[in-house]
């Protein structure tokens, strides 16, 4: 796909970028790998860490200029955008300040000897990520490894470029070395290239399921490990003991947040039956309570979709599920506008057979199902292809403690939405991927393990 920034707002191109030849890839490449083998990335973690420190300052002392561009580029609300920002600099100095302490020798009781565990960089990594959190997604790959000491070469997505060339600008003014992290405008095609590559010895991806399934195979063919970071179709539990009008703020929130485009974003609203009138009507009054506009307006509360590709899709997603029997029970229009905007949606009385009920909708569009009791919940929690995050509001701590528990995602937030922070690990099952990104868990994904034992002998 062509590289560009095109206002999702008003879908005016503001600027198309070239694309990355085979033989710039080959000297990135060289580049990262001279800099994997050197005693930079090989030496004590403390040469690197000041990097992380100045990354993490620059990126505070940009971030009106930075969330300007993605909220121009992607359409995410100013606010939201800021937010984002403020995350990457939490992100760089969370590791700034703690890689040490995760990457040290960890020793081991043993009759075989006086044993550790020591952790070294792997290599060059090659990240894929998407469009919809365009520093965050970044972030997460670059802070843990740049600590680690693997240089990482980055496929960004490609209606993102402007934020692309932002964050490696902010890595060279942060004083990383070359190599440490390339940004490349490259095709699906080049981007296996790189995987092959012998001097490559770990792919990131995060994204869609098909995405994740071709790269994820590409790098296995050549043995290599991946970590995915893919779809998800999170449950949002409403159980009958729960604090509705909280519940139903906190749910909007967490499907129209960034126009609901969010991989853990509330897509399927699982309600008890004894509240599903009352919760579908505040729902209801928060989704009719919206302000579409112009991501860079303060008033505006709904953004744009990304691309009008996205909008197309979504199109055309609502009206299957209602063609084959779902009910709209609230919006499900795309407006008369320049831009790539979608109604705040509500779908209901969505039946197993209907395609929609084990598809993702990536946008503002909120699925809700009733169910008679806990265990229906979890039966319905459970009968989906993805694993991401979740969520669950009940008065009753220890209640949502047993159902948090047989939810089978890799996160399960209480009276809370899905979040996210650095200190917290970050991934999901079945097929919302695997490997696990941020805290002590994400840093540990591309080191070798390297065990060494003094005989007693
Ligand atoms: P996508 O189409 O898979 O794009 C993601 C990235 O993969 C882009 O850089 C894209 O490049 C690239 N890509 C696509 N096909 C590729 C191929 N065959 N080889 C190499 N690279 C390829 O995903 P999206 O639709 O933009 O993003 C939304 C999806 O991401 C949703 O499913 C969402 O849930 C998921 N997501 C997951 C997480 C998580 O942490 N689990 C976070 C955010 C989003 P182009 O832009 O050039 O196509």
């Amino acid at each position: 796909m062509a590289y560009q920034t095109i206002n999702p707002f008003n879908n005016q191109l503001i600027k198309a970028y070239t694309p990355h030849s085979d033989q710039q890839i080959e000297q990135a490449l060289a580049q990262a790998d001279a800099l994997y083998h050197s005693t930079w990335a090989k030496g004590d973690i403390e040469q690197r860490l000041p990097v992380l420190h100045k990354l993490a300052d620059l990126i505070d002392s940009r971030q009106e200029a930075l969330a300007k561009i993605a909220s121009v580029e992607m359409g995410k609300l100013i606010k939201q955008s800021r937010g984002e920002v403020a995350l990457c600099a939490q992100i760089a100095r969370y590791y700034a300040e703690h890689a040490k302490q995760f990457l040290a020798p960890v020793r081991y009781d043993s009759s075989l000897g006086e044993a550790w565990v020591e952790h070294h960089p792997i290599g060059v990594l090659m990240a894929v990520e998407p469009w919809n959190f365009p520093y965050y997604q970044l972030m997460r790959v670059l802070a843990p490894n740049l600590a680690a000491g693997n240089p990482v070469m980055v496929k960004h997505a490609s209606i993102v470029p402007n934020c692309a060339v932002a964050f490696e600008q902010l890595l060279l003014d942060a004083g990383a070395p070359q190599g440490a992290y390339t940004n490349l405008f490259i095709s699906a095609d080049q981007v296996a290239n790189i995987i092959a590559d012998p001097r490559v010895q770990g792919v990131a991806l995060t994204g869609s399921e098909k995405a994740g399934s071709i790269v994820a195979a590409q790098a296995a063919k050549k043995l290599k490990k991946a970590t995915l970071e893919l779809g998800g179709n999170d449950v949002f539990v409403v159980l009958d003991d729960c604090d509705l009008d909280r519940a139903a703020t906190v749910g909007a929130q967490a499907r129209l947040n960034n126009a609901g485009q969010v991989c853990t974003a509330a897509k399927r609203f699982i309600v008890h039956q004894q509240v599903a009138e009352a919760f579908l009507q505040k729902l209801t009054a928060r989704f009719r309570a919206v302000t579409l506009g112009d991501p860079l307006d303060e008033a505006t509360t709904l953004g744009p979709l990304s691309s009008t590709s996205a909008l197309d899709g979504l199109i055309a997603q609502v009206k299957n599920a209602v063609d084959h029997g779902a009910t709209l029970h609230y919006g499900g229009e795309a407006p008369q506008h320049d831009g790539n905007f979608f109604q705040p949606t509500i779908l209901t009385n969505i039946s197993r057979e209907n395609p929609a009920y084990f598809e993702e909708f990536f946008g503002p569009v909120a699925q809700v199902y009733v169910v008679q009791d806990d265990d229906h919940a979890v039966q319905l929690a459970n009968d989906s292809h993805y694993g991401l995050g979740g969520a669950i509001f009940s008065g009753d701590i220890e209640r949502a403690k047993r159902l948090a528990s047989r939810i089978e995602t890799g996160m399960v937030y209480i009276n809370s939405l899905t979040d996210t922070a650095p200190e917290l690990p970050f991934g999901g099952v079945k097929r919302s991927g695997f490997g696990r990104e941020l805290s002590d868990l994400g840093i540990k994904e591309f080191v070798n393990q390297k065990l060494v034992v003094v005989s007693r002998h």
